[in-house]
């Protein structure tokens, strides 16, 4: 009797799912040190940044550096990491990117 409400329902709760899941699946990100791949993404919070779509964070352990993968419009992108530079105080180990030069 229940079942046609818990039909619909279900439903709904299987296509939030999905969605959810196609948003939340974390890219493969590889250290830029190290070449490890990085299975546990960090997903960060992008809705009050313009342009970004998604941005992970991965930290390897094995060479103690944060490694970061953003996607997105370019110059937001950019912006993204200028600002992480910033706050982190030195250059950042950008996911897709050649490592920086040793300073
Ligand atoms: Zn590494």
């Amino acid at each position: 009797m229940g079942q046609a409400k818990s039909r619909g329902t279900q439903e709904a709760r299987i296509a939030e799912a999905v969605r959810f899941a196609v948003q939340e699946k974390p890219p493969t990100i590889a250290c830029n040190v190290c070449q490890v791949v990085l299975a546990q993404a960090e997903q960060l919070d992008t809705r009050g940044l313009k342009g970004i779509e998604l941005a992970f964070k991965s930290h390897c352990t094995a060479c103690d550096q944060d490694t970061w993968a953003v996607r997105g419009e370019a110059s937001a992108v950019r912006a993204f990491y200028a600002a992480l530079e910033k706050s982190v105080g030195g250059p950042v180990q950008l996911g897709s990117a050649k490592p920086p030069l040793s300073s």
